[in-house]
């Protein structure tokens, strides 16, 4: 029998030719649920974790789960029982963590448009945390917990003007970034702060953008951050916690990002030199908890050979899976059993009327219509972006937890589609 696991995917593996998630043979539930499936592994998520406790033994730290990554329930469920908190980006968002189990407690806010109405809910909830990324935020935020005899607990996210060396579109921590308040603001906007009625200034916050592989961005923008935490306390206001960010990467394609566990020694003999690493410390990871503990099953619909290129034309599709079509974004594409023959180059495409609708270019895959391929890496920024174009339901997910698998999505209908809508009468 052979066994090899493979990269990116620490919990998937390949048994007889037979793909493996945990215990659980992927055919199988392709078979019993259908495609396109997402499963996720119960273990690497908590590995992933683990990695980021074991860097902070000893210290005063909360990991808040970055939700947006993967906001299904029952995902969330498994962080909340494992004691972290979550970050948030809308009042919905809050709603699940709450539903799921979740401690309000332990939920920080962030975004650049929170409204009115999400500003009271989160209030009402009781939340640790607003991340307030604007002057005018500030002031909202204050007139709106007065209006309810209340104090915002609130950290204001400064932008260290640091290169992040990612995509464009996930890079937040650049000057041009519609992210958080500029670095030469950042003590004015702390002293307003300070000033307003409705608020309680109690930390700090940077996030600098996301799939980062190397540790100096982090490094620089902690610099820049603990200068910032001097010269506000210097004025006089006391900063409780500092908050990383997220943004730590995965491997997709043969990517190195640092173990977080790695990552924070190093971050951790920074703040030690510089006087800080007692303080409260807050993190909010959400690709680098998610994104290797899923896959995607697809079945194979269609080969079209072609003169310039050959499409194999699944049934999953930018709707499932957007993050090549909005990012160029790689993952790897596997047979979930694999076969002999002879592997033809491939643009994977799903079946959207969109050009932009490919999950992989130029793949080396022999299969035949009616395979299944497991999209690899797939556990963060899929489904929690799906959406219904060409009224394609969202796919069903599944938790492997051993050699067990719960449903933990169904697969949604046509009528679920329609539930909102009416004709005019
Ligand atoms: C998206 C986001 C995160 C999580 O980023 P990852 O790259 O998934 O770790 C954390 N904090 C904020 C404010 C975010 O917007």
């Amino acid at each position: 029998m052979t066994h090899t696991t493979l990269a990116g995917a620490p919990f998937v593996a390949t048994q007889n030719n037979d793909l493996y998630l945990e215990g659980v043979k992927l055919a199988d539930l392709a078979h019993a649920h259908g495609t396109p499936l997402f499963v996720y592994s119960k273990a690497a998520m908590l590995s992933a974790l683990a990695a980021y406790q074991r860097g902070f033994t000893g210290r005063n730290a909360r990991i808040c789960y970055a939700m947006k990554a993967n906001s299904s329930l029952a995902v969330l469920q498994v962080f909340a029982q494992a004691g972290c908190g979550f970050d948030i980006v809308s009042g919905g968002e809050l709603d699940r963590v709450i539903a799921a189990g979740g401690d309000a407690s332990k939920v920080i806010f962030s975004g650049v448009g929170k409204t009115r109405a999400e500003m009271r809910k989160a209030l009402d909830a009781g939340i640790a945390c607003f991340n307030v990324e604007s002057e005018a935020e500030l002031e909202v935020l204050s007139d709106v917990a007065q209006s309810m005899g209340k104090r915002a607990p609130i950290s204001i996210r400064v932008n260290p003007n640091v290169d992040a060396k990612t995509h464009p579109y996930i890079s937040t921590g650049l000057k041009g970034n519609k992210f958080g308040v500029a670095h030469e603001r950042a003590l004015a906007t702390y002293q307003r702060a300070a000033s307003l009625p409705g608020l309680q200034v109690t930390g700090i916050d940077c996030h600098i953008g996301s799939q980062i592989t190397e540790s100096t961005p982090y490094l620089d923008a902690m610099d820049r951050v603990l200068d910032l935490v001097q010269a506000i306390e210097a004025a006089g206001i006391a900063i409780h916690h500092i908050d990383f960010g997220g943004g730590l990467g995965i491997n997709y394609n043969g990517d190195t990002p640092p173990a977080a566990d790695e990552l924070w020694t190093q971050l951790l003999a920074k703040l030690d030199a510089r006087g800080y690493g007692q303080r409260q410390l807050m993190i909010e990871p959400g690709r680098s908890l998610v994104g290797n503990a899923g896959v995607c099953l697809t079945e194979v619909l269609y080969l079209k050979p072609g003169e310039q290129k050959n499409f194999c034309i699944v049934d999953a599709a930018m709707n499932d899976l957007p993050r090549p079509a909005m990012y160029e974004a790689f993952h790897q594409i596997v047979p979930v059993s694999a076969r002999v023959g002879e592997a033809v180059m491939y643009d994977v495409v799903g079946p959207v009327c969109e050009s932009g609708d490919w999950l992989g270019r130029d793949r080396q895959l022999a299969v035949q219509s009616g395979d299944l391929l497991a999209v690899l890496s797939t556990g963060a920024y899929c489904v929690a972006m799906s959406s219904n174009y060409n009224t394609r339901g969202r796919a069903a997910e599944i938790l492997v937890d051993g050699d067990k698998a719960h449903v933990i999505r169904r697969r949604e209908t046509v009528a679920d589609q329609m539930a909102c809508e009416s004709l005019v009468r």
